[in-house]
């Protein structure tokens, strides 16, 4: 047998579902299945201990699909990447999560994979919380006793991305007007997991760029902030000289943890070519 034996749950409802997650106990979430069935068969090969239970959220309509909402857009947590890449109405700076979403695994993965798990599977390398910081979205979870209530995507990666709640949805504000330019770097030259990914999104107001957001994913540590360079953008405005600027004013702090002389070359790469992307010279 590949797995451990458990038992399957399937609810109906995000209410169902919230409080079943909560009454279980010893319970695993499946979203699409692509984390959590590998997570199951090694742990059973390694003589981990497994779940008692999997409950799933296929049968879950409401956490499905995407939608806009007054001026916002509101992804279903069941979402798949697919999904996104084929919704054709992602404009302004929604634009962005096809950019990000087409590079994720292979079509077989982007058919399962959802927005739910790439957000909470705790990996920290995985693409979506850096969008998703970048475009200041708010990330909503519901409760045992079906109350949901939203965090904003900044503070739920500063806290390490956990949570005992279900996710329900990331709503993000539509902006027509802005800019926004996503770079990933991945290991290999093969189809591969990103090494690094970078999110800027900032509005032109004249001679000056405003209410600009750096999302950085080093891939050791979740999405950041990094807000000294988001100032020199802001104070710097669309000049030629912006991106050398920014080169020599990078946090440390954030890009060389756990780094290789590699990825701090790379690091420098793709904010030069964002920046380069922003003022309009590429
Ligand atoms: C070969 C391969 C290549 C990949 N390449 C990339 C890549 O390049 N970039 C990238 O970003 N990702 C990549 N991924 C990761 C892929 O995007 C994730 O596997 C996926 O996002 C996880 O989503 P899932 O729906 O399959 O989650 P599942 O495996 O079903 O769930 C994983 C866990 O997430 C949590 N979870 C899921 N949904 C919810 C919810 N609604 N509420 C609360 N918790 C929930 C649970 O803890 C659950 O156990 C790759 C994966 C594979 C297998």
């Amino acid at each position: 047998m590949l797995l451990n034996p458990f038992t399957f749950h399937a609810p109906k409802t995000i209410s169902e579902a919230a409080e079943l997650y909560t009454s279980l106990g010893n319970v695993k979430l499946q979203a699409g299945g692509t984390f959590l069935l590998n997570n199951l068969k090694r742990l059973k090969r390694k003589g981990g201990k497994t779940p008692e239970h999997v409950m799933s959220l296929k049968k879950v309509a409401e956490l499905k699909g995407i939608q806009e909402e007054g001026d916002h857009l509101v992804i279903g947590a069941m979402t798949t990447m697919t999904e996104i890449l084929d919704f054709p109405l992602l404009t302004g700076n929604t634009e962005i999560l096809k950019v990000a979403a087409k590079n994720i695994g292979t079509s077989q993965i982007r058919n399962m994979a959802t927005v739910g798990g790439n957000l909470t599977c705790r990996y920290t390398w995985t693409e979506m919380p850096a969008v998703m910081v970048g475009l200041e979205a708010d990330l909503c979870f519901a409760g045992p006793d079906g109350k949901q209530e939203n965090v904003s995507a900044e503070e739920f990666f500063a806290g390490g991305a956990k949570t005992d709640k279900l996710f329900v949805h990331a709503a993000i504000k539509k902006d027509t007007k802005a800019l926004v330019t996503y770079h990933r770097v991945k290991k290999s030259p093969h189809l591969d997991i990103p090494l690094l990914s970078l999110l800027i999104k900032t509005n032109r107001d004249g001679k000056k760029f405003k209410n600009t957001r750096v999302a950085v994913n080093n891939c050791v540590a979740f999405t950041q902030r990094d807000r000294a360079l988001e100032d020199l953008i802001n104070q710097s405005g669309p000049s030629k000289n912006l991106a050398q600027e920014a080169l020599n004013h990078l946090d440390e702090a954030i890009y060389d943890v756990r780094s290789s002389d590699y990825k701090k070359h790379m690091f420098r790469v793709a904010i030069k070519d964002a920046l380069t992307e922003i003022i309009g010279e590429k």
